[in-house]
């Protein structure tokens, strides 16, 4: 790593020059740490956490767990073993819990790399238990309780005869947890039933930290912090208050290539399957992302009616939103420049595609998806680069 380099200047590990990209990808930790320290700020006393699972949403683990580390987060989640084994090969000492629960014969793996599973079955907790039993080790676990979720977790029916069994006897019980459903929806009546629900479930369990609240959940007014915040999205960036302004910095910025101009007459079809055809004469420019590069298909431009039910996506070209025109192709989506002075756009410009005022969040909602599964899904050839987090100074 390159070291004493200014906090802004990007640094690359990119196996792919940025002049043979299509796209550049450009992560700032330095946001990623304000974010995490903003979110932290919320609980006076309650521990922060970092949810780093899917390659931490996408920006990379191997850069966000040494910049959160150096923050001063001391506890990750993340959902597999094997990422878990990623986020321990960085650092001995940090706290790693894996949320998907304890597979079948990884057990041995889970003692070795000091990792704790979240048991979300009594299934689970009985082989747990039984593991630390013969190998003579309490080792901790989590338990998840189901407080609505209906995908993981102890089920509040079954919560008490947990609570008394002996199973418990043979680890360590280190924090009890659930999950909220809808906590981007402050009015969804869900959220505090969920809450009374886990406030019940946890009186059983004296003296065990707990954890609800995801980012969301962080912000919602009713929710209690708890002794453990577990954000992951607004960490990245996106907007944990949806319908109001995002207090979190952005950390993903995304520019493509322009790799041809062209003016076209009215009638013509631009697109595989045509879904559009001008109207007038039009100018566009073709940017070098697609599909393959995790860019959403459903960001279309089109006049199909029964397609057109939401906006399409949108490049930032000088300082201009510029719309998508036709289907966004495997390696190629095609805008709109018509508005744009010839004078100031090229061919070799980069136009934004995330940043510029256009938010994960948005290009989720123009792929009728959400802000996650953009930033989970940002593609592999991109040359990316990273602003901050690990460089010293
Ligand atoms: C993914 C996940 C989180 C983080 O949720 P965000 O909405 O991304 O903050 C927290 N807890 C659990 C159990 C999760 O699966």
């Amino acid at each position: 790593m390159s070291t004493g380099m200014n906090r802004e200047t990007p640094h690359s590990d990119s196996t792919i020059p940025a002049a043979e990209a299509g796209g550049i990808l450009t992560i700032n930790l330095n946001a990623l740490v304000a974010n995490w320290l903003f979110l932290k700020s919320q609980a006076a006393t309650a521990e922060c956490a970092a949810v780093v699972k899917a390659n931490a949403y996408g920006i990379g683990i191997e850069h966000a767990v040494p910049a959160l580390l150096k923050a001063g987060c001391k506890t990750f989640f993340v959902a597999l073993l094997s990422e878990a084994k990623r986020v321990r090969n960085i650092t001995p000492d940090a706290t790693i819990y894996v949320l998907n629960g304890l597979f079948a014969d990884t057990e041995t793996t889970y003692a070795a790399y000091n990792i704790r599973p979240v048991l979300g079955s009594i299934e689970e907790l009985e082989r747990w238990s039984l593991f630390c039993k013969h190998t003579g080790k309490k080792l901790p676990a989590a338990l998840h309780i189901d407080t609505g979720m209906s995908r993981l977790g102890i089920t509040p029916d079954d919560i008490s005869t947990v609570a008394q069994s002996p199973l418990l006897e043979s680890f360590e019980l280190s924090l009890l947890m659930s999950h909220f459903v809808s906590s981007e929806e402050p009015d969804n009546q869900l959220n505090q039933r969920q809450i009374d629900c886990f406030e019940n479930c946890r009186q059983l369990f004296p003296g065990i930290p707990a954890s609800l609240s995801n980012s969301s959940g962080i912000l919602l007014a009713n929710a209690p912090t708890y002794d453990l915040l577990r954000p992951g999205y607004a960490l990245y960036g996106g907007n944990p208050t949806p319908g109001k302004p995002n207090p979190m910095q952005e950390v993903v910025t995304l520019k493509g290539r322009i790799v041809q101009i062209r003016t076209v007459p009215a009638g013509t079809s631009i697109g595989y399957n045509s879904r559009w055809i001008t109207d007038g004469e039009m100018r566009l420019a073709t940017i070098s992302i697609g599909y393959a590069d995790g860019y959403p298909r459903s960001t279309s431009g089109t006049k199909d009616k029964h397609l057109a039910n939401k906006p399409a996506g949108i490049a930032v070209v000088s300082g201009e939103r510029c719309p998508f025109i036709g289907t966004v192709s495997m390696d190629l989506i095609i805008i709109n420049i018509t508005k744009i002075d010839p004078a100031s756009v090229k061919v070799g410009d980069l136009v934004t595609l995330i940043g510029d005022g256009i938010s994960v969040d948005d290009v989720g909602l123009s792929a009728g998806t959400n802000g996650y599964e953009v930033l989970t899904h940002l593609g592999k050839r991109y040359f990316r680069q990273y602003i901050g987090g690990d460089i010293d100074g």
